[in-house]
């Protein structure tokens, strides 16, 4: 099974990554149902995917990514708009479960799919409702010690006894998820204190949390800086925007269309969302400077 397995991969090096691609658009297309339904507190199992007018769509035009395409965004029964971030949602889903296979053992490839996913259905559902729901941020804390413990090379723990191994990389994960969310709160207090307004909602110190689970407490704080040095460029770019085209609709192309049909603007001294920042710089950091950072930290540890 084993060596049937290494002779495909040696003979069509691309087989597996493109399984795992079209695997990640898959998930990407139920992730979109999550980001929809969740909120709503719908089931996210049935009905099926319908359109907005009622009516079912059918499995050819429910393909990921390909159908939005073929139907350049508009639904075959009542020809309403789909919005682009269907498709979007789909390609950097598949371009995550992609750069976890690429880059990190197999076993950790499949937490970081786990991992990421959550992240996307935060930061998008953040987007349209200023508010992280439990599961995305308590609940996904608690399913990153469980896999921890499971599969402990996802904090780089190595044991000839696994389960030495397995407490090892669970104390990372605590230590992760208390000192992540911990910090978030006093900067939540003292933002508050200063601007005497409330700068961060209980659901971003809870969000942290559950990046830290996943990713040690080096991944909490690096998310939450690289998560402010990303909310400034958003803003920067959301207000130059508005100056050029005269409208407070940047980058609106990401967000869904509300209830109500009209999109929720970001705008200078709006409050901007920021979990969106913290998902986007604790995949970054999950992603490409896990060991290096690490690294730095302890070296820094050892001037000290
Ligand atoms: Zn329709």
């Amino acid at each position: 099974m084993f060596s049937a397995y290494a002779e495909i991969s040696a003979a069509y090096p691309w087989v597996l990554p493109a399984a795992v691609a079209l695997l990640g658009a898959m998930v990407g297309s139920f992730l979109n149902v999550v980001i929809t339904r969740v909120p709503a507190e719908k089931s996210i199992i049935t009905p099926g995917s319908h359109c907005a007018c009622a009516k079912p769509i059918a499995w050819y035009d429910n393909i990921p990514v390909v159908s939005w395409f073929i139907l350049r965004g508009r639904a075959r029964c009542c020809g309403g708009a789909f919005s682009f971030r269907y498709p979007f949602v789909e390609i950097l889903t598949a371009s995550l479960f992609l750069a976890c296979w690429l880059q990190l053992a197999p076993a950790v490839a499949v937490v970081g799919w786990l991992f990421l996913s959550g992240l996307v259905c935060a930061m998008f559902i953040d987007l349209d409702h200023m508010i992280i729901p439990d599961t995305f941020t308590l609940g996904l804390g608690v399913v990153g010690v469980v896999l921890s413990v499971l599969v402990p090379a996802l904090h780089g723990q190595h044991s000839d006894f696994f389960l030495l191994a397995s407490i090892r990389a669970a104390t990372i994960s605590l230590q992760g998820l208390l000192i992540g969310s911990g910090l978030v709160l006093w900067i939540a207090l003292l933002a508050e204190i200063i601007l005497k307004k409330e700068a961060m909602g209980f659901g971003d110190v809870k969000f942290v949390g559950a990046i830290g689970a996943f990713t040690g407490w080096q991944g909490a704080v690096i998310a939450i800086f690289g998560g402010a040095v990303i909310g400034t460029i958003w803003v920067a770019i959301a207000w130059l925007w508005q100056k050029i085209v005269g409208r407070s609709t940047a980058p609106a192309a990401l967000k869904a269309e509300t209830a109500e049909g009209e999109s929720t603007a970001i705008s200078l001294g709006a409050q901007v969302p920021f979990g969106p920042m913290l998902a986007i710089a604790g995949a970054i950091y999950f992603l490409f400077f896990r060991g290096l950072v690490t690294e730095w930290f302890a070296q820094f540890g050892e001037l000290v």
